[in-house]
């Protein structure tokens, strides 16, 4: 995986999911986008489809860019910074639930042992 090569949130990613496509298919012929792996040069692999929860009552779906290296083959993922791998909920609302959930307020929609274990990936 490549992580958080975009800083941007979740709604200004979706908009401009076409323009991010070409940006970083253009950065990848220019042998500017290196594999993680092995820092090989990398092309475009395709896309796929992913369900980022961005708040307690809204879901969005969002398309994931895949490369794939030319030396080792592997195929990344490249993932805006608003996501975390292997979690459903938008980084941010993490990031918030664990602030929340270490000063004792109320939390998000998550379960309490998610967000224990939200607040021990964070470490
Ligand atoms: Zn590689």
């Amino acid at each position: 995986m490549i992580l958080g090569l975009l800083k941007i949130d979740c709604l200004e990613y979706i908009r401009n999911e076409h323009i991010i496509y070409n940006e970083l298919d253009s950065q990848a012929r220019a042998g500017m986008v290196l594999c993680p792996v092995c820092g090989g040069f990398v092309c475009m692999h395709g896309t796929y489809k992913r369900k980022v929860i961005i708040s307690e009552f809204d879901t969005k779906t969002v398309t994931i860019i895949q490369v794939r290296c030319k030396e080792c083959r592997k195929v990344h993922a490249v993932l805006p910074g608003f996501i975390a791998p292997n979690k459903q909920y938008d980084l941010n609302l993490i990031k918030e639930a664990v602030e929340k959930e270490k000063n004792k307020l109320e939390t998000c929609a998550a379960d309490d042992s998610t967000i224990r274990r939200w607040r021990i990936s964070l470490k």
